[in-house]
């Protein structure tokens, strides 16, 4: 694993726990540098509101990459020992005395979202992702002084979903439908509300119309993303730094496929494009898929790249192209998409790994994720392994 800017690293380590806390098994990383190893963390007991989740799976995401080996930000460090994961998914073993949305032996998951304040504007339209108040990441995060729904120390980080346990606000909890695989139920909870969430602010949810979209990068999001396009019945354009994922787009529901780095593929998809949503997960050029968009279309960029971009202005002026973000999605659209893959039968594509194999696993996602697929550390298997 290569790390990044280790001068800015912060190393925080784990106090002794309070008498309202237990010992949880988690895997991470426990200095900046170093290698993952098991780690034992402590949760919280169950508050009023929480719920207690035994986790089954958790899917590793690329921006557990990033966090984990300090390239999420050029200013400000990653924070050590660092438990990952935000695509956690298991069954509810206690719940407090006022929760109401489960019950134990609920199937349920927690994506990127810990906690936000719930009171702003933005936390009531049920965009918790973009709370005025700043929402909590999962992991990596420290807790918040105000409006905090997080039991334990408050001085202590907060970490993810590599591990036996979790305890979460009821509010924001996912809710698994009976019925879906719950190995495949974890990356829907990032990677899919991460492509839907664009997908639906840009029209692609709820239009008749066939819409041209553009999906870069063949990885864990843009993998979900094509499937999400393409069953939503638009017409699904693949966009690869090579020609290698080109069977494996088609697989899953691409059209069309477009090697970027050659001008006569870019080419032939000119002007054509309404909307391309860019999950690239390092810097690159955008140039060419700015190239592909029609007048008015946008470009939405998804990739946690830290580093500045450049482009030609009058690429933009000359088409009135916009350039645009987009974080996660909040809960109620969470719960939306979780629904909806499990009533169209869409889920990613994954391959179940243990905790031994995650020092690979990240070196393979720095590598351009060759396989385009989802891992998901199996937490079972994984406890079997190294208890
Ligand atoms: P992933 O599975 O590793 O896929 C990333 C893909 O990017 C690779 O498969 C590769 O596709 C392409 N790529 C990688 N390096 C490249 C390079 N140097 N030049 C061109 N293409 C390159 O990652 P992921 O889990 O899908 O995550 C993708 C990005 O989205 C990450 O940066 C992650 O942090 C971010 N993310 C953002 C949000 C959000 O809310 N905005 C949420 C989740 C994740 P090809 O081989 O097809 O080129
Ligand atoms: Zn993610």
């Amino acid at each position: 694993m290569k790390f990044s800017n280790p001068d800015i690293a912060v190393h925080k380590p784990i106090p002794a726990p309070l008498d309202t806390e237990y010992p949880v098994t988690a895997w991470g990383v426990d200095q900046c540098g170093e290698s993952f190893k098991q780690l034992t963390i402590y949760r919280p007991q169950v508050g009023l509101h929480d719920v207690k989740f035994e986790l089954k799976f958790c899917g590793i995401c690329h921006s557990d990459v990033h966090n984990v080996l300090n390239e999420m930000s050029e200013k400000w460090g990653s924070t050590y020992p660092i438990v990952p994961g935000h695509e956690l998914v298991g069954t509810v073993v206690e719940v407090g005395e006022k929760v109401s949305r489960v019950k134990v032996g609920d199937n349920v998951g927690v994506g990127c979202i810990r906690d936000s304040c719930l009171i702003c504007e933005v936390c009531h339209r049920g965009e918790e992702c973009y709370c005025v108040n700043g929402f909590t990441h999962t992991y990596n995060t420290p807790k918040k002084k105000e409006n905090c729904h997080i039991g334990g120390n408050p001085e202590v980080q907060n970490w993810g979903g590599y591990s036996e346990f979790d305890v979460v606000h009821e509010h924001f909890i996912i809710k698994i439908p009976e019925g879906m695989p719950l190995e495949k139920a974890g990356p829907i909870l990032c990677a899919g509300i991460t492509m839907w969430s664009p997908l639906n602010h840009w029209g692609a949810t709820n239009t008749e119309k066939k819409l041209n979209i553009g999906i870069v990068g063949i990885g864990g999001l843009g993998t979900m993303g094509i499937k999400l396009a393409a069953a939503l019945g638009h017409r699904v354009v693949a966009i690869s730094s090579s020609d290698k994922k080109i069977d494996v787009a088609k697989s899953k529901g691409a059209e069309d496929y477009v090697v970027s780095k050659d001008a006569d593929s870019v080419r032939k998809e000119r002007g054509k494009l309404d909307l391309i949503i860019n999950t690239v997960s390092a810097p690159h050029d955008i140039a060419p898929y700015i190239s592909m968009l029609k007048t008015d279309g946008t470009l939405v960029q998804l990739g946690c790249i830290a580093a500045p971009m450049q482009y030609n202005q009058f690429m933009l002026i000359l088409k009135r192209i916009s350039i645009a973000g987009s974080l996660i999605g909040g809960i109620p659209a969470t719960q939306e998409v979780v629904d909806f893959c499990f009533k169209n039968e869409i889920y990613p594509d994954i391959e179940l790994v243990e905790a031994g194999q995650l020092n690979k696993i990240y070196t393979e996602l720095q590598d351009n994720n060759s396989a385009a697929v989802r891992y998901v550390l199996d937490i079972k298997k994984s406890l079997e392994t190294t208890k």
